[in-house]
């Protein structure tokens, strides 16, 4: 039963190889980014309480994210293990984290400040099922090869808000790279090139 972290800073590609890996290893993959925009575009009371953070680049109340974790993770698809994406975020989420499942493996995605800025300029998402692409392979095309719905740029991938994203990135997340790896937990990859080229490394670092 395999419990996987996806750990790294915002844009570095952890829902793109998360999902990879999901559909790979057959076992779900539970972004709380992803949950939260469901929340917000659904307008229910967590994603009203939600929204102000989110626009803002800043982290959702722990206690909000852990309760949502914990309901989420009762499901009958997560009794075989899942794939947690940009979850935790903070020491206390870690740590509610493991009084709940057991963690087999924290995969660290690595990238500069600099290559994220620059990715995430071109980042296109789609509202409706959540693919993501950038505008480089998008050459101009806006349509979700998913769903056929129309991509867009998230509104907190504007650059003012991703700068305050990777600010808290520092200051909150990053220090659960030295808490996984004091577990034995953390296996780096590092991000930078190609959609291929990651997942090979993702894949050895798997192995
Ligand atoms: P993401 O799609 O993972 O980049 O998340 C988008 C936004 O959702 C973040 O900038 C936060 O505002 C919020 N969020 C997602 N996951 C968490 C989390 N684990 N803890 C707190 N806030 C979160």
């Amino acid at each position: 039963m395999p419990n996987i972290i996806f750990l790294g800073p915002p844009g570095a590609g952890k829902g793109t190889h998360a999902a990879q890996v999901s559909e790979i290893k057959g076992i779900p993959r539970l972004s709380t980014g992803d949950m939260l925009r469901a929340h917000m575009k659904g307008d229910t009371a967590l994603g009203r309480e939600a929204k102000a953070f989110v626009e803002a680049g800043q982290l959702v109340p722990d206690s909000l994210v852990i309760e949502m974790i914990r309901e989420r993770l009762k499901e009958a698809d997560c009794k075989d293990g899942v794939i947690f994406d940009g979850f935790p975020r903070t020491r206390a989420q870690a740590e509610a984290l493991e009084s709940i499942v057991q963690i087999d493996k924290v995969l660290n995605l690595v990238l500069s400040d600099e290559a994220i800025v620059e990715r995430m300029k071109g980042r296109r998402v789609c509202p409706d099922c959540g693919y993501t692409s950038h505008t480089e392979w998008l050459k101009g095309s806006t349509d979700c090869q998913a769903c056929g719905g129309t991509l867009v740029m998230r509104d907190d991938d504007a650059p003012e808000t991703v700068l305050n994203r990777l600010r808290v990135y520092h200051q909150q997340t990053k220090p659960l790279i030295e808490y996984y790896s004091g577990k034995g937990l953390l296996r780096s990859v590092d991000s930078f090139g190609t959609v291929e080229e990651v997942a090979e490394r993702m894949r050895k670092a798997l192995e």
